[in-house]
């Protein structure tokens, strides 16, 4: 998805309709189309980066730096006691718009979203295993 065709850069142009709720010079805050509950925020750079690690990271301050007022803004416009920040990169991670975002996603008790976490157990020395791959990995 470019630039051209990306939904989300033809928000922030104005091309398309969104219900904006807030923006600055980096960021813009906008009502989700397909809510899991209602006040369902998405958070996005106004740039267009596909995945959290190809934002620059000035880039990424400047846009996270408002992800807790955005918070406390949804919940209290809703009254839920609680809320899920949720960012998905790649289409195996459940990532549709190739536009980087943040989902504020605003929780109830029983609202029927649960979660599906798997969890699964290391067998011996797996833990440790992974642990230097990554470590390795953050300087390669
Ligand atoms: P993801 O699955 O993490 O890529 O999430 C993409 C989100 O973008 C979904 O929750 C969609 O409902 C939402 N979405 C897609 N198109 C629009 C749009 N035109 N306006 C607002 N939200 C949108
Ligand atoms: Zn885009």
């Amino acid at each position: 998805m470019s630039e051209a065709t990306c939904v989300f850069c033809k928000i922030v142009a104005g091309q398309i309709p969104a219900l904006r709720v807030f923006e600055d010079d980096a960021t813009l805050a906008f009502i989700d189309i397909g809510p899991l509950a209602d006040g369902h925020l998405l958070v996005i750079p106004k740039e267009h980066y596909q995945r959290l690690e190809d934002v620059p990271p000035e880039v990424l301050a400047a846009v996270a730096r408002n992800l807790p007022r955005l918070g406390r803004a949804v919940t209290r416009a809703t009254s839920a006691p609680g809320y899920n920040l949720l960012q998905n990169n790649g289409k195996v991670a459940g990532q549709q718009v190739l536009h980087v975002h943040f989902h504020i996603i605003p929780r109830a008790p029983a609202d029927g979203l649960g979660y599906r976490w798997n969890v699964t157990e290391y067998p011996p020395g797996r833990a440790q295993e992974m642990q230097q791959r990554i470590i390795a990995a953050l300087s390669s």
